[in-house]
């Protein structure tokens, strides 16, 4: 087989890793930075710099923000109604419901769910971290925007009582939502109707 310069084989095996890109789609990627102006892999290589060096998650609620110890813009802003969090288990979940402009409160990020099969325990989850804001700024209401399946309702079930114990009023996104996957299979529309038609729990 012919061998292409090991910086080309390097640079697909690198676009290989990114989610959906397999190995036609790497070459192609590759060989259209090969080609064009140098101006464009430049701002891809400083960009992926400065996005890993400068985004750190939110001091308050986990999502990102820019800079270390900060607050995302979400937090920072005083419009959004601190009466109301939805908590959700990736920061990608956070630009989803951002986007279908529905929910204008603010959000707590678990960074994942319990499962005990994948050994995720607590611990795992920023939930200590919820548990030091709901004694300085609780909310009325906490929405769980958890995945619709088993590990799913297991976190909820284990939020529950944490939120209740604290005076919040528990509700959860109404059905609608695919089963098994999590917020990113979800349009905005039916994002839309599961946040309206929340039910308490
Ligand atoms: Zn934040």
């Amino acid at each position: 087989m012919t061998e292409f310069p090991t910086a080309f084989t390097e640079l697909v095996g690198a676009l290989r890793q990114l989610p959906s890109v397999g190995p036609r789609s790497a070459e192609r990627h590759a060989l259209f930075l090969l080609n064009a102006p140098a101006a464009v892999s430049e701002r891809l290589a400083s960009a992926l710099t400065a996005a890993r060096a400068e985004i750190h998650p939110c001091r308050q609620c986990g999502f990102y923000a820019q800079g270390a110890d900060s607050l995302c813009s979400i937090c920072a802003n005083p419009q959004r109604d601190a009466k109301l969090w939805c908590v959700v288990e990736q920061a990608s979940d956070v630009i989803k419901l951002e986007k279908s402009n529905f929910f204008r409160g603010l959000y707590h990020v678990l960074g994942g769910r319990l499962s005990p099969l994948d050994k995720v325990g607590p611990e795992d989850l920023s939930i200590a971290k919820m548990e030091v804001r709901l004694k300085e700024a609780p909310p009325a209401e906490a929405i769980l925007a958890l995945a619709a399946d088993a590990e799913g309702e297991t976190t909820a079930l284990y939020l529950a009582p944490i939120l209740k114990n604290a005076g919040v009023k528990v509700s959860r996104l109404a059905m609608g939502l695919p089963a098994g996957g999590g917020l990113e299979y979800a349009d905005s529309v039916t994002l839309g109707y599961a946040l309206s038609g929340r039910r308490e729990l």
